[in-house]
């Protein structure tokens, strides 16, 4: 109890609840909450801890004071009550400052998929490569640039019928082997596939379960996916901006057919990318 007692004493300075808006309260697995931090002259804000990890804070892009967070929730966490710590800088002074935040189950789809083993588990040769690109991939997720590239809303990158959403859970030969990691849109092979926002091409390439895969870069840790594809119009290293034709859909990689396989991923983290761009639509312009 005195123990208690004494951090309210020690955390309670100049930041107050009001000071500090997360947009919910509590928050399904899989999901982004957004974090917003009134500017202040004696504070300079360090970083957000939550459930074991650390996510950075930006000045906000389109309000002239005040910084924001995201704080992607992993698909994979359990539900439950936490803390979310706001360390900051008071006079040079290291404080902190929390607001609760819960984490509740998303209650998602369970498919249950019955196959031989040997479809389940890859070959040698293929596993490797499989493996590489996961890597290769999350190299580029967990780098975060400095720089925002988007000045305007999220656009989604194609007008069609959503057949599949994020989360359906993959359950092989009654393992949980993993989940539906995007969302999928209806298309035939060949469809213009639009760059969601402004940002840099960081993968243009074919690979293994993903097939034809171009990755946007939108800068502050925010990445866009596109998989399945059958033609891109870009490559690695070029700036694109929203609206902008990447290439075509298609059925490439481990498909049963031809569609647009959409995903997002913030500071490293794989979340709904529809929800994601709901979400920063509302809270960045
Ligand atoms: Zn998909």
């Amino acid at each position: 109890m005195m123990y208690k007692v004494f951090i309210l004493i020690f955390l309670g300075t100049t930041l107050f609840a009001s000071n500090i808006k997360l947009d919910r309260t509590t928050i399904a697995n899989g999901q982004s909450v957004f974090l917003e931090l009134a500017q202040i002259r004696e504070i300079e804000y360090e970083k957000i801890d939550f459930m074991g990890k650390s996510y950075p804070i930006y000045k906000h892009q389109t309000k002239d004071a005040g910084y924001y967070s995201i704080l992607p929730i992993s698909y994979y966490e359990k539900a439950k009550k936490d803390k979310v710590v706001v360390h900051y800088l008071e006079n040079l002074k290291p404080k902190a400052w929390h607001v609760e935040l819960s984490v509740i189950d998303g209650n998602y789809e369970k498919e249950v998929i019955k196959v031989s083993n040997s479809k389940v588990n890859l070959n040698k040769k293929d596993n490797a490569r499989a493996e590489e690109e996961q890597k290769e991939a999350m190299r580029i997720y967990n780098t975060t640039s400095e720089k925002s590239y988007i000045s305007s809303e999220f656009i989604v990158p194609l007008d069609s019928k959503i057949t599949s959403g994020f989360g359906k859970a993959r359950i092989y030969n009654d393992t949980l082997k993993g989940y539906h990691s995007g969302t999928d849109f209806r298309a035939e092979v060949g469809i213009p596939i639009k760059a969601s926002n402004d940002g840099v091409v960081v993968l243009a390439k074919e690979r293994f379960y993903s097939g034809g895969s171009v990755i946007l870069d939108h800068g502050h840790g925010i990445y866009t996916c596109y998989f399945h594809m059958s033609k891109f119009n870009v490559q690695k290293g070029d700036k694109v901006h929203k609206t902008q034709i990447i290439g075509l859909s298609g059925d490439s990689g481990r498909v049963t057919g031809p569609h647009l396989h959409f995903s997002a991923r913030v500071s490293g983290v794989q979340v709904d990318p529809l929800q994601l761009i709901e979400l920063l639509n509302k809270k960045l312009f």
